[in-house]
């Protein structure tokens, strides 16, 4: 059975059981946040839980790392949605230790992408249009720092209302232990 199947065999049930009635909620984050954390699978649960959030408290965005490097892309356009339309009050980006983007070799995922078929040419036309794969496919080599980073982005963002407090935390993905790397609310 695939992937597809097995999860719309179990959505059917799902459904027709009314297991939905549990998670009834409005689009509104209850808790009045948004998070960006990083897409890793040991998160999916484990960062709700370790932070007593529920169905509906929070808006959670994710990516490889937890990154914010584009002041323009879909990330930072989702934190100010979040922001001025669905009553996000607070940003808080979460890292977490032992992250696939602190070892993120660019150099070793074109060579993977090479053996997967992408053209040699192909990787050398988006380098000569200015879209550098070394700068594109790093990771970062410190999460606090990375987090930092993010956090500095969203703080300074030219569209972001100055009270917004913005948050910058690393988690911990086997106990979901979590360390404040900077307390927006200024001290
Ligand atoms: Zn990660």
């Amino acid at each position: 059975m695939t992937i597809l199947n097995e999860i719309m065999d179990y959505n059917e049930k799902f459904v027709q059981e009314q297991h939905y009635l549990g998670y009834t909620t409005s689009k509104y984050p209850n808790k009045r946040m948004v998070i960006l954390t990083c897409m890793d699978a040991r998160l999916l649960d484990l960062l709700p839980k370790a932070m007593n959030l529920k169905n509906g408290d929070a808006k959670i965005l994710r990516n490889a790392g937890a990154i914010l490097t584009e002041p323009f892309g879909s990330m930072m356009r989702s934190i100010l949605v979040a922001v001025y339309e669905l009553k996000a009050e607070e940003v808080l980006v979460i890292g977490h230790h032992d992250c696939g983007m602190s070892k993120l070799d660019s150099e070793v995922i074109q060579e993977k992408m090479l053996s997967r078929g992408i053209k040699e040419e192909t990787l050398a036309i988006l380098n000569t249009a200015g879209i550098s794969m070394k700068e594109w496919l790093t990771g970062f080599a410190n999460v606090e720092v990375s987090v930092k980073q993010s956090v500095k982005v969203i703080k300074n963002h030219p569209l972001l209302p100055k009270d917004v407090p913005v948050h910058g935390l690393v988690i911990h993905p086997d106990t979901g232990k979590l360390d404040v790397v900077v307390n927006g609310y200024g001290d």
